[in-house]
């Protein structure tokens, strides 16, 4: 199974998982031209995924779902929740599932759980083939008991380093915004992100991606200092992802 990110941050999110013959889009924040530049860098054709799979229905995840999958007639999979929220009911295929219920996408089994975020019914997702599990953890407040249970064992996570807590505190957005970002429906900080992956990290997981730095409250450097000094035994696992272009694919074998 393989993972790479179209882009990763406040201004857009996509992710492509793949496995044996299945291609999985998971979110679309970008447009449709962007997107497919973006996908020609990772030798990839829009006609080759199979489906896209939305997280919930903020404009950086969802935006560019719908011109997607009308141009190239891709089924769409969201939770109810999110479809209710989701204004653009235009989707040529669309199939809504429960945030704990497992559906199947070709040789990918996908196992999805809500997020403490604030969106009508978010989720994140257990991507699994054959013995290989993968999991994306973005768009979250709080981490729970159950994430960690859920999410143990993992060959691979992709985590979000939203904010660096001072620079939320000192930087532009004003209280009442600032507060949504910081609670427990809001974002993780960087060292919510270094403590929980130093909780589900194990012998078998090879790589953690660190993702949706926010453009204004977050900088790569201050993703890189909070993990040297709260999780420095995962520093030669981890890789911080970019929000202007994809990354490479990374292999899970
Ligand atoms: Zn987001
Ligand atoms: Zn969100």
């Amino acid at each position: 199974m393989s993972l790479a990110s179209i882009g990763s941050g406040s201004a857009g999110n996509a992710i492509l998982i793949r496995a044996n013959g299945t291609c999985i889009l998971v979110d679309n924040g970008f447009t449709l031209r962007e997107t497919r530049r973006r996908l020609a860098t990772l030798s990839v054709d829009a006609e080759e995924i199979d489906a896209i799979v939305v997280t919930h229905e903020h404009g950086d995840h969802l935006s560019g779902v719908g011109p997607f999958a009308r141009k190239y007639k891709t089924p769409v999979w969201m939770t109810h929740g999110t479809w209710r929220a989701c204004r653009d009911k235009k989707l040529p295929d669309i199939h809504l599932f429960h945030a704990h219920q497992g559906f199947t996408i070709g040789d990918v089994s996908l196992e999805p759980f809500p997020m403490p975020h604030d969106a009508a019914e978010s989720c994140q997702f257990v991507f699994r083939a054959g013995k290989h599990r993968v999991a994306t953890l973005t768009d979250l407040g709080c981490t729970t008991r159950y994430m960690e249970e859920h999410l143990h064992g993992l060959d691979g996570l992709l985590i979000e380093c939203n904010y660096d807590a001072d620079m939320l505190r000192n930087g532009p957005y004003g209280e009442y915004l600032q507060a949504r970002i910081r609670g427990s429906w809001g974002h993780l900080d960087n060292v919510q992100a270094a403590a929980f992956a130093r909780k589900v990290d194990g012998p078998g997981l090879q790589k953690i991606l660190l993702g949706h730095l926010s453009e204004k409250n977050n900088t790569p450097d201050a993703v890189t200092r909070t993990f040297n000094e709260h999780a420095p035994e995962l520093a030669g696992k981890t890789a911080i992802l970019a929000q202007d272009f994809a990354s490479d694919w990374f292999c899970f074998d």
